[in-house]
């Protein structure tokens, strides 16, 4: 049986799949030509990321497919309730990345409470001339120990973000109307110390959080516009690496311009793959493009993932 894994697939996962019988082809047919390709090679499964789509037209066109894979979490380019309708297995890999992005959030924070995003944007132009003055701009950082992590949304994401926090001596409180109670396990050299928490109100965690994360669906509104800023406070921190648009961008910039908001770091924007300028030019926003989940470790379990479920539904 032939597999298509049009965006790639990690080594480890396509080994998994030969040994188990099946031929995985990882070259990229151009979106145009994939019915064309899947009929004329038979392909049974189709591997995707975020680049190819998978539509109805596809999905009608191609009755030798018995499956349709995503590697990563979201799924939003593929007609998945069509799919399943069909009969096709729609396949994701939700888990898998959890741990990057929590380490990604971990990197923003420990990045911001020490300026260490914008020393380095300012170092190579004035790091001769201005040493003294940068050192002066630079001296007033906080430590994460002891602070408070307010964690909104604390499905996969979020709690592996808190077993980080709770790992560097934080503290955390987290939102979450379907999580009332939950074990963080914190791994402390290799034993794991179990941690045991409780859902806050959404107001709660504003007004507790020195920090807040976010790490929930995005949702018809903003998650954290004006009146949420207004109960967090003074100087906090935010941090999304959840979806653009869950918080709202021109609430952000008010706030961080009256200092209400000390710093954001965001992964993810509202306008991908073109976000606003003044986000990326702003001197209080640490940024990076959208690569919570992008780590190599996080590709091989996808990889895995992904054979593991195959072996287990075609084989
Ligand atoms: P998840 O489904 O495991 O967790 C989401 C949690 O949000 C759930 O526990 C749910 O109960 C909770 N929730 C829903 N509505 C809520 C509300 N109103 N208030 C509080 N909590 C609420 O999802 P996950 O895998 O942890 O992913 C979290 C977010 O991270 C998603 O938006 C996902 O798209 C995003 N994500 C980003 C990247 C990246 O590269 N930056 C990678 C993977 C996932």
């Amino acid at each position: 049986m032939k597999i298509l894994a049009n965006d790639g697939i990690a080594t480890i996962g396509k080994q998994q799949l030969e040994t188990a019988g099946f031929t995985v082809v990882t070259e990229t047919v151009p979106q145009n030509d994939l019915i064309q390709t899947i009929n004329n090679e038979n392909y049974v499964a189709l591997l995707v990321r975020s680049a190819t789509t998978v539509r109805k037209d596809l999905i009608d066109a191609c009755p030798s497919l018995k499956l349709i894979g995503r590697g990563g979490v979201g799924m939003d380019n593929i007609d998945v309730a069509y799919a399943r309708e069909k009969g096709l297995h729609v396949i994701n890999t939700p888990a898998s990345s959890s741990q990057s992005v929590a380490e990604l959030v971990m990197a923003h924070l420990f990045g911001a409470v020490r300026f260490v995003y914008d020393a380095n944007r300012q170092m190579p132009t004035s790091g001769i001339t201005e040493f003294k003055t940068l050192k002066k701009k630079y001296a007033k950082g906080l430590e994460l120990r002891g602070k408070t992590l307010g964690i909104i949304g604390f499905g996969r994401i979020g709690q592996a973000t808190a077993s980080y926090a709770l790992g560097c001596g934080m503290n955390v409180v987290y939102t979450d109307p379907f999580a009332e109670k939950t074990t963080i396990n914190v791994k402390v050299g290799n034993q794991l110390v179990a941690v045991e928490l409780t859902s806050y109100t959404k107001e709660q965690v504003l007004t507790k959080a020195d920090f807040i994360s976010l790490h929930i669906p995005k949702l018809g509104q903003p998650t954290i516009g004006n009146e949420e800023f207004a109960r967090m406070k003074d100087g906090v921190i935010i941090i999304n690496t959840a979806r653009g648009g869950v918080v709202d961008e021109d609430a952000l910039i008010a706030h961080l311009n009256s200092g209400k908001v000390a710093h954001a770091a965001l992964d993810v924007f509202e306008n991908e793959p073109t976000p606003r300028e003044d986000l990326l030019k702003h001197p209080k926003i640490s940024l990076t493009p959208h690569i919570g989940a992008a780590t190599l470790e996080a590709q091989d379990r996808i990889g895995e993932e992904l054979a593991s479920q195959i072996k287990e539904l075609l084989l």
